[in-house]
């Protein structure tokens, strides 16, 4: 058994904070919470008077295969022994215990992610895969940041053209074990800005989502601008990654697609860092306010969100990343504690694995982190961690630090 008493507690359910609360932990589980609970004896006890404690984090988008791929590419696909320790201990150490990969070489990440499922390996978020990347011909990305690679063509992509047959693409999806269809809807070069790439018609955009859908596939789609997300919207996407691209000048959302949005129940993941980091693109202005609308809107329809980063893309570090993508959002206008809700149950949802992680409630996995500083007072105090327990373990301590 182990014990926190007299912590501040976000539970990430959006409710308001219990002060001077005890948590209960026990066989990797919370166990008990609340403010008059008696510690049994016997139990390990933290005393953290003053210290605030939110649920591990999740990012709602990232690249297993991401940075390794890009900066090192000799450590990933053809070696074995390539373990992804970069994103399993960047995200460790910032408390994020989940993520959702929407893109790699899917071979290698769906053993490491049945390696994390049963056990074998310890020290890793859980992890959610979406199958290949769809893309167009000469597209985003395979074409334009990873500069027609071959391998990231056979191992990470499925490249199609007017005339493929999709069917069979997702049917070996799924039998491979995908949690979900990722789809680049795209026409943005962020290699060669402004020149446009070629993106998938709209009635492959419509074949994808409709067969994945039949196979019991959730879909999320990269967009890059509104026209794009209303195509996506409006065929069926469950989820929107980006909205906006960086250096797009046609970045202005109508009060049209947010009502169509909202009506679809698309979740929209704004991947806000990703964004920051590369803006302003080229030549072109800043674009940044015009996110920040996009994102204001969003949330102001009631429209679901996502809380991803693109962690694995250059200069968006695995785990820290989510703390840099909070902290956009809630510059959007959001709420802290609606930020931290989003991160954490409301991302929980999108993994579909709310059953057990996303909140800090009786029952479910015994995940957490202490925070020196309340993060309600400022977003960028979620940083201020002090410990990260995962399953009901220690995985990260920084009191031993001081
Ligand atoms: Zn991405």
């Amino acid at each position: 058994m182990f014990a926190l008493k007299n912590v501040n507690l976000i539970d990430g359910t959006g409710k308001e904070p219990m002060p001077q609360c005890t948590i209960l932990m026990e066989h990797e589980k919370f166990k008990e919470i609340g403010t008059d609970i008696p510690v049994p004896s016997g139990a390990m006890v933290m005393d953290l008077q003053g210290k605030t404690v939110i649920p591990g984090l999740i990012d709602a988008h990232v690249h297993i295969s991401g940075s390794s791929r890009l900066d090192r590419p000799g450590m990933s696909h053809l070696v074995p022994s390539y373990d992804f320790a970069e994103m399993r201990e960047g995200c460790l150490r910032w408390g994020v215990i989940a993520v959702r990969s929407c893109g790699h070489f899917m071979e290698e990440t769906l053993v490491f992610r049945d390696g994390v499922n049963n056990g074998t390996i310890e020290r890793s978020p859980r992890v959610c895969l979406s199958g290949p990347m769809f893309q167009s011909r000469g597209g985003h990305p395979c074409y334009t940041v990873f500069m027609s690679d071959p391998e990231v063509e056979q191992y990470a992509c499925a490249v199609i053209d007017d005339d493929t047959q999709i069917e069979p693409i997702i049917r070996q999806s799924k039998e491979q074990g995908a949690d979900f269809t990722k789809i680049f809807y795209a026409h943005l070069n962020k290699m060669d800005y402004p020149n446009p790439v070629p993106r998938i018609s709209k009635q492959k955009l419509k074949e994808i989502i409709d067969i994945s859908h039949q196979y019991g596939l959730s879909v999320t789609v990269h967009v890059d601008c509104p026209a794009e997300m209303l195509d996506a919207v409006q065929y069926g996407a469950d989820c929107i990654e980006h909205m906006i691209g960086a250096g797009e000048l046609e970045n202005k959302i109508s009060d049209e697609l947010i009502e169509l949005t909202k009506k679809s129940g698309a979740v929209v993941d704004p991947t806000m860092i990703s964004i920051k980091r590369f803006d302003p693109m080229g030549s072109a202005p800043s674009i940044w306010d015009a996110v920040k609308e996009a994102v204001r809107k969003c949330y102001d329809a009631g429209i679901p969100m996502a809380v991803g980063c693109d962690a694995g893309i250059p200069f968006v570090p695995f785990g820290e990343a989510v703390h840099d993508e909070m902290a956009c959002l809630n510059e959007a206008g959001i709420p802290p504690l609606e930020v931290i809700a989003m991160a954490t149950g409301g991302n929980a949802k999108l993994l579909k694995m709310e059953d057990h992680i996303g909140t800090i409630e009786p029952g479910k996995d015994a995940d957490l982190i202490v925070l020196e500083k309340n993060p309600l007072e400022d977003i960028r105090n979620t940083k201020t961690i002090q410990l990260v327990v995962s399953k009901g373990k220690i995985v990260t301590d920084c009191f031993s630090d001081k």
